[in-house]
């Protein structure tokens, strides 16, 4: 069973279409990439998937449960999701680990060896626990991030353009941790990007918005052979 499923998913702002019937299955322990330019329908969809908006129609399905669905649709505390801002989003006041542990169960935040472990999954030593988010480089923060999202081992992840604040060379290591931490967590993933290089690189499998419709979810090797549109393939080999 795919661990999110979107089946006709629609969306307007004041009567304008923005999402026109989007479907998209993303398989357990994926990461799939979704690539569109600017203004293509990305973070409607992210903030649907996550509930901080209602769909006009169509249904999602995350895990076992249907989040929303005609007459349906649960708060995102209630969707099992982890999400990474494009900025962290990291408590200032709280040390690493008590913003990694924010999300859990009071009973579960005292599991300090859960702490040592994500950190390790992101690629951090353990003695970051004690540290202020503002002693770390924009990287480490989006790291910890991704340890709080994974927390609560969730049955999504929803990354919404982690890297774009980051400088060039942190970036590339910064997705290289985020995607070996992904891949160790077993995590289904869905990152949000503009950047075509990224999404080639990261994704396990890359779904294309365009004007508000998925036109193309293939492997990154497939769709940069055979691009569906002559639009897209223009967009694509920007990436190289
Ligand atoms: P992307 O994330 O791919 O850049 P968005 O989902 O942010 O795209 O936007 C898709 C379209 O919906 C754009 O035309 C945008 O102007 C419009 N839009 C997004 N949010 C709102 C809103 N709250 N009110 C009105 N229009 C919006």
């Amino acid at each position: 069973m795919a661990a999110i499923s979107i089946a006709g998913l629609t969306h307007s702002f004041d009567g304008v279409p923005v999402l026109r019937g989007v479907d998209l299955d993303v398989a357990s322990g994926r990461l799939v990439a979704l690539l569109g330019p600017s203004g293509s329908g990305k973070t409607t969809l992210l903030r649907l998937i996550c509930g901080f908006d209602r769909a006009e129609q169509g249904s999602i399905r995350v895990g076992s449960t249907i989040v929303s669905a005609p007459g349906v649709h649960l708060p995102p505390d209630r969707r099992q999701i982890g999400y990474v801002p494009q900025e962290g989003g990291l408590f200032p006041h709280l040390s690493v680990a008590d913003n990694i542990v924010f999300g859990l169960p009071r009973a579960q935040r005292k599991a300090r060896h859960r702490v040592s472990e994500l950190l390790d999954m992101v690629g951090l030593p353990a003695s970051f626990a004690t540290r202020a988010p503002q002693q770390l480089s924009g990287g480490q923060q989006q790291r910890v991030a991704l340890a709080r999202a994974l927390a609560p081992s969730p049955a999504l992840v929803l990354l919404d353009e982690p890297f774009s604040a980051l400088d060039t060379a942190l970036r590339q290591e910064t997705r290289q941790a985020v995607a070996d931490a992904l891949a160790a967590s077993g995590a289904t993933a869905l990152l949000v990007t503009h950047d075509q290089s990224e999404a080639l690189s990261m994704g396990s499998q890359v779904a294309v918005m365009w004007h508000g419709r998925l036109i193309q979810v293939d492997t990154p090797e497939t769709l940069y052979r055979t691009p569906v549109t002559s639009a897209l393939a223009r967009f694509v080999g920007e990436a190289v």
